[in-house]
């Protein structure tokens, strides 16, 4: 399941005219949210300008690599039984077509509904079902009004249509709503987009994997988020409708989107559905003006170093790190059996007790145990149980027991449970020794957790044991970041890729595969951008798409001050770059820089420092713009396997795993090695300062499990 990156949604028109060239209502209006960034919407003139356009957007975000979701605010199929009388079968897609080649239009909206209507009327029996006209004296064979048709073997509403406490229905081609007339027009450009801009139609066609996917939405659904942008003075409410209605669906989840789109009933498939029917309260949250504004845009000087600093420690790169950024992602909402590894955005507060009774923690014998006899009691057993689940819903009277077991609700009238194993039961009759305590076995109403409270604090990763927590105290939904999406670019002219074939000057790409897994193995969104040559506009073009895809990016290779080095001269013309020269061993200088306001980290290319700067400078940086805060790395102070002496002047970190309790280092240093990569746990890290490390010395330790958030 892949989300979508763009969403395009389209108010349908059957006007017979252009409307005014001045923007006005009931014309057609598109609203676009593109790689997540809301568009002005835009109004058409005509049904051909419209379709002009929309196929120009898809052709222009499938070129860019972005997902479409193009959603049209009129059926895509007709009440069960009406497809299989006009061309013989049920499917709906033959109906597109069989309307295609029929349905005439032009540049000023003349057309010829009613007749191709007429028609399909005709293959009917009865009167209808399409009804409603312009002139009453034209086309007999559609009836003027609706009374007198009979809806009984054709349905009036779809299913949907019911659902969704649509008023309108397919068959109504005259007076507001005409949806039977947008249809009529509409889906044979439906079919077109299919046929010759390779869209697949949602729910009909296979969509899963398709670049551009066509779906039918309705404005109905956000009324209210509609009616308060209207009543906050927005002007035309085609305009807000169109413009809230992809803001809704660009700011869903997209595992919540995709099970909206997966989660259809049987009739869908023929007769289409609303998407989002049924999440209306969830739509109209998203689309409203107080959804999640966007985080504030990171300062021009979010990178800058103080000046007159040769080589900077790299304690001092990481202060400036934390100084200058910030969370850049919105508030979401997240199911929580899909929320592992996602970021808290509030506090998580328990909705309910854990326990949210007093319960039994043994399978025993419940009583009151103020009631219990001196000496070893033997008490009557009422009859009955409790069990867990299944409450027992009496009193139990003072001086007598009652069967208990795990987990089970404590009854009414017992304060203490006695442990099986220590009882003996006959003839109705429970025995046990004198001495136990009051409450014995038994757990209170929240002891583990009160109702209301905080769970976990904002800014949480959550873990797998945290979503049992989450789900105990009752929460079904958190609400989280949005995942932090980084663009992983890598450059040079050298690079080919993994299992191509090779000429002896070529290398393979062996950063991006390792930056991408590091990416989505800290739970964030990876967008691999390939390769880029060596060449100042194609690594231009390469970062302007970046930046509309992602919140972040990475790059490799051309970060220092060479004439290849494209990534730190591009950086500098923007103005925003500041070229780290960090004190640190591996990692030749460090390219950092905003690009359309985007950070972007300039990574060497050398893998081995490409890693080390990742784990060392990216990630804490990563998990503050994600929303996790500044995270310091676990480290352990374990006792060396080597021996080394080390200047003054830069910190190391040296590839190493831990045997038989000692820190041991990868043979060789030469930053090249990646195969120490691979053979490294984790590193050791030596001190700014001057060293000698002697076997047994206690040295700083980081697995590389260490390095996450
Ligand atoms: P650069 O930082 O571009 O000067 O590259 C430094 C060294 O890293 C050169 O030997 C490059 O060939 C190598 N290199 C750059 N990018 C990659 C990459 N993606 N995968 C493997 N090696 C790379
Ligand atoms: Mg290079």
């Amino acid at each position: 399941m892949t989300g979508f990156d763009s969403f395009l949604v389209v108010d349908w028109s059957a006007s017979a005219a252009p409307a005014p060239a001045r923007p006005s209502k009931d014309a057609i209006w598109l609203g676009l949210v593109q790689g997540g960034t809301p568009q002005d919407p835009l109004y058409c003139r005509t049904r051909t300008e419209a379709e002009a356009r929309i196929a120009d957007i898809i052709a222009g975000e499938r070129a860019a690599g972005r997902r479409l979701l193009v959603g049209f605010d009129f059926p895509f199929g007709y009440p069960i039984g009406t497809a299989r009388r006009i061309t013989g079968s049920d499917d709906p897609l033959a109906l597109w077509d069989w309307l295609e080649a029929r349905i005439t239009d032009s540049d000023t909206g003349a057309n010829n509904r009613f007749d191709v209507a007429e028609a399909m009327n005709a293959r009917f029996d009865d009167p209808g079902p399409f009804w409603g006209k312009t002139h009453a004296d034209r086309w007999p064979g559609i009836p003027y009004r609706k009374a007198g048709i009979d809806y009984t073997e054709i349905a009036e509403k779809r299913a949907c249509d019911v659902a969704a406490k649509a008023a309108s229905s397919c068959f109504q081609l005259c007076f507001p709503p005409t949806v039977g007339s947008q249809m009529l027009m509409g889906l044979p450009m439906l079919s077109r987009l299919r046929r010759q801009h390779g869209a697949r139609a949602w729910p009909f066609d296979d969509w899963q994997d398709a670049p551009t996917v066509l779906a039918e939405i309705w404005p109905g659904l956000i009324e209210s988020a509609v009616t308060s942008a209207l009543g906050a003075g927005a002007p035309i409410r085609d305009a807000v409708q169109v413009t809230l209605l992809a803001r809704a669906l660009s700011r869903l989840p997209a595992a919540d989107l995709n099970a909206m789109m997966t989660d259809l009933p049987q009739a869908a498939q023929q007769e289409a559905w609303i998407l989002g029917t049924g999440h209306e309260s969830t739509l109209n949250d998203l689309a409203g003006d107080d959804a999640p504004p966007a985080p504030p845009p990171l300062r021009d000087d979010c990178f800058a170093m103080p000046a007159g600093v040769d080589w900077t420690p790299v304690d001092d790169a990481l202060a400036t790190l934390r100084a200058g950024l910030h969370p850049v992602v919105r508030p979401a909402h997240c199911n929580v059996p899909d929320a592992c590894g996602r970021i808290l955005s509030a506090p998580a507060i328990a909705r309910r007790a854990n326990p949210p009774t007093p319960n039994s923690a043994v399978d025993g014998y419940g009583f009151a145990h103020d009631s219990l006899p001196p000496g070893d009691p033997v008490l009557p057993l009422v009859s009955g149980r409790a069990a867990a689940g299944v409450p027992y819903d009496g009193t139990v009277p003072p001086g007598h027991a009652i069967r208990i077991l795990t987990g089970a609700a404590v009854p009414a009238g017992v304060d203490t449970v006695i442990l099986e194993e220590d009882t003996r039961t006959g003839a109705g009759q429970l025995a046990f020794r004198a001495g136990i305590k009051r409450g014995a076995n038994t757990r209170k109403a929240g002891e583990d957790v009160d109702a209301g409270a905080e769970l976990l604090p904002k800014g949480r990763v959550l873990t797998p044991a945290d979503l049992a927590l989450l789900a105990a105290t009752g929460l079904g939904v958190v609400e989280v970041f949005e995942r932090l999406r980084v663009a992983v670019i890598s450059t040079g002219d050298e690079l080919i890729e993994a299992g191509g074939a090779a000429n002896p000057g070529q290398i393979y790409d062996a950063n991006r595969p390792m930056l991408l897994a590091q990416i989505r193995a800290w739970g964030l969104e990876a967008v691999d951008m390939g390769r880029i040559p060596d060449d100042r506009a194609a690594l231009r073009a390469a970062l302007d798409d970046a930046a509309s895809r992602a919140d972040v990016i990475l790059t490799s290779g051309g970060a220092s001050a060479g004439d290849e080095d494209h990534v730190s001269a591009l950086l500098s013309e923007a103005g925003a770059m500041q070229q780290w020269r960090i004190a640190l061993k591996p990692g030749r200088p460090l390219a950092l820089g905003l690009w359309q306001g985007a950070p972007v980290f300039g990574l060497p290319g050398n893998p081995v420092a490409a890693l080390v700067c990742t784990l060392i400078f990216a990630r804490p940086a990563l998990g503050l713009l994600a929303g996790a805060g500044w995270q310091e790395p676990q480290v352990f102070h374990v006792p060396a396997a080597f021996e080394k002496s080390k200047k003054p002047g830069r910190r190391e970190y040296l590839r190493a795993r831990i045997r038989d309790g000692r820190a041991e280092v990868f043979a060789s240093e030469g930053s090249g090695r990646i195969s120490g990569l691979s053979w490294a746990e984790g590193l050791v890290e030596l001190p700014d300062a001057a060293a000698t490390i002697q076997a047994g010395d206690p040295v700083r330790y980081y697995p590389f499990g260490s390095f996450a958030f």
